[in-house]
């Protein structure tokens, strides 16, 4: 970060103006907006700016820059055509330890004015440090047409209410909940919308109820983060981690997909590390039960879809049990992403009619209670999970349940993040393959003739798609290359 996000109050502060162009006028207009006391110096005037001071808006000094102009200010601007009077400016006010900021020339600037979208008392500012203006317009005129005028109503009336809220909610995580159902709610809806009458009375009936259960119960929502990449996230996930107190998340879950979390949530790590001891499956539900009865909105995020290998039956039925709410956020299993982001369809008229998903956990119960010879079947795609430790025992078991030992498969390690990699085969080569290559965990296994049409389908982590992935390219090009549903290194 090369410059530090802050927003000053300047109401009633002075500032100086070095120029009495065009620019200078514009600096002034988004000055007086914040209401500071502008002082301007220039020998000359522009028509705004005569308009202006004639108006007793600014103080004019009629004369060229002087160092002593600097005394008592908050903050300078050098708005001149000249850079050797910008650079003299700068150069004074930094040697007075006054920010200044030079139109144009972010090297003499201590300070940079960003594009901003202006819906006070909401204020988005948008900067790229001065690397891509035009960008960072773009990004303003995206929050423009997002954003209603509206927004600042529902803002102020939020600012009008705070006292009232906090008075009649003692308690903050209950505020924060009222909070969130009321911009989340219809009566913010019809605010932005302009249909609101008898706001304070309708607020006012929202407070009591939250004030009635304030001291309820809290909730946990049982959310599938996808196998990695963060834009997997379903909008609902999104949303439950960006509610959540607290957020207990397992090993699978990706760096990337926490970064989405409220930064004040509270995390808790349930799942193994290596060498560690992990929590046991009944003390992570007695830690969720404990916080959902103390309140708390919990977020149980697991990697890929919590019903599929996930326990999240388990962890269900122990809320139940004690009566704690909860709901099921799904997420886009490891089979699904993986195969997408390997180019891999699970199914295909022409070669798998069905899909099988299966775990290919070492438990020899487990294993017994697997029916090798409805996978070793053809026209069917098989993914499993979990099924590194026993690539050998489970591609030897299939081939000896019949299936042919020329069955294509793949490996799928670390799917739909950076770092994937997949290894394509057959039953009788893949473990020779894997062990050459060191795959590691989370890795996924699918057994299926559809795992030959990675080497056409593939689109993931060549040079073009991580550039797209990155919103390095986009527009024309990038369109271009997605069409054809594939993109060459
Ligand atoms: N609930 C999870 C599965 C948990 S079981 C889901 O729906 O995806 C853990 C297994 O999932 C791993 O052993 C691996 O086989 C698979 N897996 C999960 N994420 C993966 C990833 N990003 N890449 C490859 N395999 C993954």
């Amino acid at each position: 970060m090369h410059h530090f996000p802050i927003f000053l109050r300047l109401a009633g502060q002075p500032v100086l103006v070095v120029g009495g162009g065009e620019i200078a006028a514009r600096k002034v207009e988004l000055l007086l907006r914040a209401e500071a006391a502008v002082t301007l110096v220039s020998p000359g005037l522009c028509q705004a700016l005569s308009r202006r001071a004639g108006a007793g808006e600014i103080k004019h000094l009629l004369e060229e820059f002087q160092p002593e102009h600097l005394d008592g200010m908050r903050l300078a601007i050098a708005a001149t055509n000249r850079h050797s009077v910008n650079a003299w400016v700068a150069h004074q006010a930094e040697t007075r330890n006054i920010p200044v900021n030079v139109v144009d020339d972010r090297e003499l600037s201590r300070f940079i004015m960003p594009a901003i979208v202006d819906r006070s008392p909401v204020i988005i500012a948008v900067s790229s440090g001065g690397d891509a203006p035009v960008l960072t317009r773009r990004l303003r005129e995206k929050f423009e047409t997002l954003l209603p005028e509206s927004l600042g109503t529902l803002a102020r009336l939020a600012g009008e209410l705070r006292a009232t809220v906090k008075r009649r909610l003692t308690d903050p995580a209950a505020r924060r909940r009222f909070w969130e159902s009321f911009f989340d709610g219809p009566l913010a809806a019809d605010i932005m919308s302009g249909r609101a009458t008898e706001l304070h009375g309708l607020v006012g009936q929202a407070l009591s109820r939250a004030a009635l259960s304030e001291k309820s119960i809290g909730e946990v929502s049982l959310v599938g983060a996808g196998p990695g990449d963060p834009g997997l996230l379903t909008l609902r996930g999104l949303r439950a981690l960006q509610n959540a107190d607290v957020i207990l998340h397992d090993r699978l879950v990706s760096n990337d997909v926490l970064e989405m979390a409220r930064r004040d949530a509270e995390r808790i790590y349930v799942g193994k590390r290596a060498g560690e001891a992990a929590l046991t499956q009944e003390q992570i539900n007695d830690t969720m039960i404990a916080l959902a009865q103390a309140g708390k909105r919990v977020c149980r995020l697991k990697g890929g879809d919590p019903f599929v290998f996930g326990r999240g039956g388990e962890e269900l039925e122990a809320l139940a049990r004690n009566g704690i709410p909860f709901e099921v956020v799904p997420g886009i299993t490891a089979a699904i992403g993986c195969a997408a982001y390997a180019g891999i369809p699970l199914t295909h008229r022409d070669h798998a009619q069905a899909l099988i998903i299966v775990t290919g956990h070492t438990r020899e119960d487990l294993h017994s209670a697997i029916d090798w010879a409805a996978l070793a079947r053809p026209n069917q795609t098989v993914v499993f999970y979990m099924g590194l430790g026993t690539l050998e025992a489970c591609t030897s078991r299939l081939i000896a349940a019949g299936a042919p030992a020329d069955r294509a498969a793949a490996l799928i390690e670390d799917g739909t993040r950076p770092e994937q990699r997949v290894i394509t085969g057959t039953l009788a080569t893949l473990v020779r393959q894997a062990a050459a290559a060191g795959v590691q965990a989370p890795a996924l296994l699918i057994v299926g003739e559809v795992t030959r049409l990675h080497s056409t389908l593939q689109w993931f982590n060549t040079a073009v798609a991580h550039q797209i992935r990155n919103g390095v390219l986009a527009g024309p090009l990038a369109a271009h290359q997605g069409s054809h549903g594939r993109l060459s290194a």
